[in-house]
């Protein structure tokens, strides 16, 4: 098995390597952070790569489609699964983009820390051994990317950071653990169905994507920047069920002629409606306009897989697809009649 680390309060000490400011940096790679947990021995021979040694908002899509590769290939070379170390404050992101990204069943786990290793008591080691038992154990499988963190085991499409700084900051708001990690051992309480996966990207460049957030009294005037600023996309965390104030809808259903306009919940819980408010500014007003619906992706995961997809060049209705898809592999949501 292997263990990427890519920076992050894991791996972040004060050893000397800091800039100007102080406090801790991330320093340590992937063989300090395996060494630092003997116990790991007893559950799968390892081998440490130092991918990236960086705070996790540097880094950038083009590091996860190489990332991607690299898990790829140690799957292809016989791996019975791959961990990846990494600072928290992107995980939900980023672990979202390895499960569109990566092909085939064999476990993929991402964690961190909360307390650096500086600190008393620090969760770095006992996350690391509990990602390194779970992507080790073949009931986990076919499981898509899985966060595990705090002993808990979350599905990368719904989990979110909800904390800055509690060692329990990872929760899936919409549909709760799928496990936990007890004597060592994860116990999965439910299966997820396969989620429908992006096609390769074209290339590691992935086109700039925005995300704004609907607040109350203000007019979204940034809606008249998104093209001019360069960016090939939107996604917009709409109020509730997905809606926003009457009064920006023209502006929208502009946007959306010329490029992908896609609209999240901003409450980062549940998922947006279809067919129940009819005002301007409604979530039937925002499809009917061209708008299209994350269904139960967060306002982040919504522009990771919006960006994915810009990467592999889909056109509007490709991602139209896309969206809709995913949603739709994800659990059924039909009324079903017994009879
Ligand atoms: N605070 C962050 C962490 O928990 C820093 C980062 O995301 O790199 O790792």
């Amino acid at each position: 098995m292997t263990v990427f680390s890519l920076g992050g309060t894991i791996a972040s000490t004060n050893g000397g390597e800091t800039g100007s400011v102080g406090g801790v940096a991330p320093e340590l790679g992937a063989r300090d952070l395996v060494e630092a947990v003997p116990q790991l021995r007893h559950v799968a021979e390892l081998e440490a790569v130092s991918f990236r040694q960086v705070p996790s908002g540097d880094l950038l899509f083009s590091d996860l489609v190489e990332l991607a590769g690299e898990i790829e290939k140690r799957m292809e070379e016989g791996a019975a699964g791959v961990v990846v170390t990494q600072g928290t404050d992107t995980i939900e992101e980023t672990a979202f983009a390895l499960d569109l990204l990566v092909r085939g069943d064999r476990p993929v786990v991402v964690t961190g820390a909360m307390r650096n290793p500086t600190l008393a008591g620090p969760d770095g080691p006992a996350n690391l051994l509990a990602a390194v038992q779970v992507a080790a154990s073949s009931q986990s499988a076919g499981l898509g990317t899985l966060v595990v963190f705090n002993d808990e085991i979350h599905a990368a499409r719904f989990v979110r950071k909800t904390h800055s700084s509690s060692t329990a900051a990872f929760r899936s708001p919409t549909a709760g653990p799928i496990g936990w990690v007890y004597e060592g051992r994860p116990r999965i309480v439910y299966r997820l169905p396969t989620l429908k996966g992006v096609p390769g990207p074209a290339g590691v460049t992935v086109p700039p994507v925005a995300l704004l957030t609907a607040t109350l009294g203000d007019d979204l005037r940034l809606l008249s920047q998104v093209e001019s600023l360069g960016y090939s996309g939107l996604v917009l965390e709409a109020f509730g069920v997905g809606h926003v104030p009457g009064r920006v809808v023209g502006a929208l259903e502009d946007l959306a002629a010329r490029l992908p306009v896609v609209f999240a919940s901003r409450t980062g819980s549940g998922e947006v409606f279809k067919e129940t408010y009819g005002f301007p500014g409604s979530e039937r007003d925002l499809l009917s306009r061209g708008l299209i619906s994350a269904g139960f992706l967060d306002g982040p995961k919504a522009r990771v897989l919006l960006s994915l997809l810009l990467g592999a060049r889909q056109d509007l209705s490709g991602v139209r697809d896309a969206f809709e898809s995913l949603n739709a592999s994800v659990g059924s949501s039909e009324i079903r009649n017994e009879g």
